[in-house]
Parts: C-alpha cells; sequence; structure tokens
C-alpha cells in the first residue's frame, strides 16, 4: 500500500483517486476550492443546476469508462438527441450539420467555394504549420476561412495564423472534406446525433465519483490548496495554507505552468521562463437567469463569428430531463477572454447587458431577466502559439522526468481535451501503479502517447 496524494478534484483526479484507493492505496485529494469537479462540476442557480457552459459526455467514451460511470450512475445517465443551431451568414443551421439544412440555409458562395476547394486540392502548395495552414490544407480556404478561423480566434484570443497545426490536429476531426460529407451524412442519421448527460446536471458525473472515492477507503480534502511540493529523498511534503502534509507520491492535474513555482527544489530558469511563456485563455460565464419556462427549443446555439463576444450559449434544462422548476429557465453564455481583458472585472449587471444585447442583435427571443450571476474561470483553453511550440514541449519533457510527481488531467498535460480523454488519463494513472506501490514508466509512456491521439468533440 501507498501513500498518494492527488492535487485536485476534477475528473482526472478523482478517476486516478477512485482506481488506486480500489487497487488499495492510501488516497487523499486536495482541492482548492469548495467542490468537487473541477471544470466538470455542477452547482445551483435560482433552484437550477448548472454546468460550467455547456457540457454533454459524448458518446465516443471509451467502453471501460462509460462502464465505470454506468456502474455508479446507473440510469441517471440519460442518453438524449443533439438540438443545437450555429449561427453561419447570418442564418441557424443545425449542429451538429446536417446536409439538407446546410443545402437549404447556406449561400450558394459557400457551397461553390467548397466544392472549387475539393477540386483544387490536389494541386495546391499545401506547406506551413500554422492552425490556418492545417486546416486549409484538410478542408479548404472556404470551410477555413468562414467557419474554423473565426472560432479559433474567438477561443484562443490571437489569429490563426499564429496558432500552432497541433491545435487543428488536435480539435479539427475531419481530415478531408470526403470526411466532412461522411460525418454530415452520419450526423443526419439519430445515431450520430446523440449525447449522454445525467439528470441532475453534468457535475452528478464527479459528484459519484467522489462518493466512489470516499466508498473505497479514500478522502477528499476541499478547500485546501497546494502551494508547494518539496521533493524529498524517500517522500514529498505538501505545503499549503492548511498545514503541511507528507505522501510518498504526489499526482498532480493543477495547471503544468504553475509547476516549476510550485516544485521545490526549484527547476532550471530555462524551465521557469517556458512555464511563463505559455498562455491559457480564461473564460467568463454568464447566468442569465429568466422568468419564464423556456427560453428555446435547443440545448445550445453556438456563435462562431467575432461579430459576438459570446461563443456558445446554453440552455442546462434543455440537455435533460430533470426535476427543474418549472416557471423559470437559466441561460448560460461563454465569453471566451483574456484575464487581464477589461471585460473580465466587468460587474454581473454589465456583463448580463453585453449578452442580452447580443442575444437581441442576432435576432433571439426577448428575455424576461430576473437576475444575472457570473462564474470566472481563469485557465481554460491553452493556447498553443506557434511561437512557444519549443517552451511547451521543454515543459512537457520537465514534466515527466519526477520518480515520486505525476502530471495530467487537461492543465496537466497542457491540452484542451473532453472529460472522457482526463478520465481515460486518470484512469491509466491508476492502473500504472502496481499494489506495492511501483509506478510502471513504461506503460504510462505508452498511455502518454495515446493520449497524444486524442481529439476534441465539441
Ligand atoms: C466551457 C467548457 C465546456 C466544456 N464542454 C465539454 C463537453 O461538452 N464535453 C466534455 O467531455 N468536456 C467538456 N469540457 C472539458 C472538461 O470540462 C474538462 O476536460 C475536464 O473538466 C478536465 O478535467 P481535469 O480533472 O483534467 O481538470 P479540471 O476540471 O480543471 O480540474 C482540476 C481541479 O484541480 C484543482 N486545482 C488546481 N490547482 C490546484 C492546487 N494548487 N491545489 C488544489 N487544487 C487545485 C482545480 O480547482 C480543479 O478542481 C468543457 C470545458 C469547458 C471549460
Amino acid at each position: 500500500m501507498t501513500e498518494l496524494a492527488i492535487v485536485g478534484a476534477g475528473p482526472a483526479g478523482l478517476m486516478a483517486a477512485w482506481q488506486a484507493a480500489k487497487a488499495g492505496h492510501e488516497v487523499t485529494v486536495y482541492e482548492k476550492t469548495h467542490a468537487v469537479g473541477g471544470m466538470s462540476g455542477s452547482f445551483t442557480i435560482a433552484g437550477q443546476r448548472v454546468d460550467f457552459g455547456s457540457h454533454r459526455l459524448h458518446p465516443s467514451t471509451p467502453p471501460h469508462l462509460l462502464e465505470a460511470l454506468t456502474s455508479l450512475l446507473g440510469d441517471d445517465i440519460q442518453i438524449r438527441e443533439r438540438n443545437g443551431r450555429i449561427r453561419l451568414y447570418d442564418k441557424w443551421v443545425a449542429f451538429p450539420l446536417r446536409t439538407t439544412d446546410l443545402i437549404r440555409h447556406l449561400p450558394p458562395t459557400f457551397s461553390i467555394g467548397s466544392a472549387m476547394d475539393i477540386i483544387r486540392r490536389p494541386f495546391q502548395n499545401t506547406s506551413g504549420d500554422t492552425f490556418e495552414d492545417e486546416v486549409r490544407k484538410r478542408l479548404g480556404k472556404t470551410v477555413s476561412d468562414e467557419f474554423y478561423s473565426p472560432y479559433a480566434e474567438k477561443l484562443w484570443g490571437i489569429h490563426p495564423s499564429e496558432i500552432d497545426s497541433e491545435l487543428a490536429r488536435r480539435r479539427v476531426s475531419a481530415s478531408s472534406p470526403l470526411a466532412i460529407i461522411k460525418r454530415l451524412i452520419r450526423s443526419s442519421s439519430p445515431t450520430g446525433r446523440i449525447f449522454l448527460y445525467p439528470k441532475n446536471g453534468y457535475g452528478q458525473i464527479v459528484e459519484a465519483l467522489a462518493d466512489a472515492v470516499i466508498d473505497a477507503g479514500g478522502k477528499i480534502e476541499l478547500e485546501f490548496p497546494i502551494e508547494q511540493i518539496a521533493l524529498e529523498k524517500d517522500s514529498c511534503i505538501l505545503k499549503s495554507p492548511r498545514g503541511d502534509r507528507t505522501s510518498q507520491l504526489v499526482w498532480t492535474t493543477a495547471p503544468l505552468s504553475a509547476l516549476p513555482k510550485m516544485i521545490k527544489p526549484e527547476p532550471s530558469q530555462e524551465i521557469v521562463d517556458a512555464a511563463t511563456s505559455l498562455r491559457i485563455r480564461g473564460m467568463l460565464l454568464v447566468y442569465l437567469v429568466l422568468d419564464q419556462p423556456q427560453f428555446t427549443e435547443y440545448d445550445a446555439h453556438y456563435f462562431p463569428g467575432l461579430e459576438t463576444r459570446i461563443a456558445r450559449l446554453s440552455e442546462p434544462k434543455n440537455y435533460r430531463d430533470g426535476a427543474d422548476p418549472e416557471n423559470q429557465t437559466v441561460l448560460c453564455a461563454e465569453l471566451p477572454c483574456w484575464t487581464t481583458d477589461s471585460i473580465w472585472s466587468a460587474t454581473p449587471d454589465e456583463l448580463g447587458e453585453i449578452v442580452r444585447s447580443d442575444l437581441i442583435n442576432l435576432g433571439l427571443p426577448q428575455v424576461n431577466l430576473v437576475t444575472t450571476e457570473v462564474r470566472k474561470l481563469p485557465f481554460v483553453y491553452p493556447v498553443f502559439e506557434k511561437s512557444t511550440r519549443r517552451e511547451r514541449e521543454i515543459l512537457l519533457n520537465w514534466g515527466n522526468t519526477f520518480n515520486r510527481v505525476l502530471s495530467f488531467g487537461r492543465q496537466g498535460l497542457i491540452v484542451p481535451d473532453n472529460i472522457h480523454h482526463t478520465l481515460a488519463m486518470g484512469w491509466d494513472a491508476a492502473h500504472s501503479l502496481n499494489s506495492s506501490g511501483a509506478f510502471d514508466h513504461a506503460q504510462w509512456d505508452q498511455a502518454l502517447s495515446r493520449f497524444e491521439q486524442h481529439v476534441v468533440e465539441d
């Protein structure tokens, strides 16, 4: 039996904790906030469970993880049909995209441009290593310039010609126009449009995992920020304003860019500089409580264009068949931004007004606004800047050099991954630890190679 401290009670940390505790290790999870779940948690506004932005469990979740979650949540995980819309060319188009809808709603210039791109594709010079180059190479200039590039700029805050092509590989699953057509056909069938969602909000997943950690003998310490990890010969000392703790192993899901300042003895200046150079985009989540039973029938609206600040708008009630209040609904608007932007310190009322006027400009229904609440996520989208590719590599390599400390999770491996990817990281970390406490680094390296292949689903 080994003492294992896990930093962060998000999905990655909790899955690792559950599996390691089940295997008989002495596990404690340290979470800096007052609740479990990280970005995948839920909380209550006006009597309704809401998430940190639109969250779905995708059917592509690996079977062993889905089985594990089903063993915890049973029938509470509902199978839902996606019902979203995307704003393209000032029109609403069903999202996920459907062929008939695209033909009916998008202007002929789009179809003709895309068709010309397919014809020209074999003859074009497609070199280049930016997000823009990669998407144009795979999908053509029309799809790239009209859809992916503005959306990328909105999410990551820099022009796609400054973003590393690696991000396109991780975020854009279609490899060619033909792949898009295949996907369109698939998503036009009902099975291509489903998602999974627990009836009490997305956070029910992480809450069930937290209960499973406790049932397996693990502990979870909330409001316990870890500020320092001191490496000793046979153990690590975790320092927190709540007190010091000792553990043989430490697994951290905190941002990897924060680790060089936490680890003692301090790493080289090169590592500190690499960490400082990496930027992570933040997000404001603006929740509008409406005095009406429903805003629209859609679960989410997507806004790739740069003319609005909102990237996505979701209505949590429409994600589930749950026990939500009948006469009110809540909207959640996602506004990607830098934490240094002036909007980051705007008041809830100011943000509510920005969202409300965006909705009106987009031709959406009037809202009967009761109140606005805001949540701020400072670290959401790691920005794969082309200019910091080397620094990212340096930091990731350094993060994988410790015997007693392991870094994983969305922030721990600096990736834009989905929950099922981060659950896989937690699972694989725990299954690389044998019953005597020896960590199989070769097995973990193989897992890291698998994580490299993750492609995000929206
Ligand atoms: C707007 C939005 C929408 C998304 N939609 C989807 C979706 O539809 N489907 C999907 O699959 N995924 C979605 N995701 C991604 C999903 O939320 C993440 O993949 C997942 O939550 C990452 O889990 P994690 O455990 O790696 O990290 P996190 O969820 O970030 O958890 C890390 C935890 O560590 C804690 N922590 C950090 N530093 C310290 C410290 N020093 N001491 C103690 N605790 C610390 C944090 O407080 C946090 O609780 C979305 C994410 C966002 C932001």
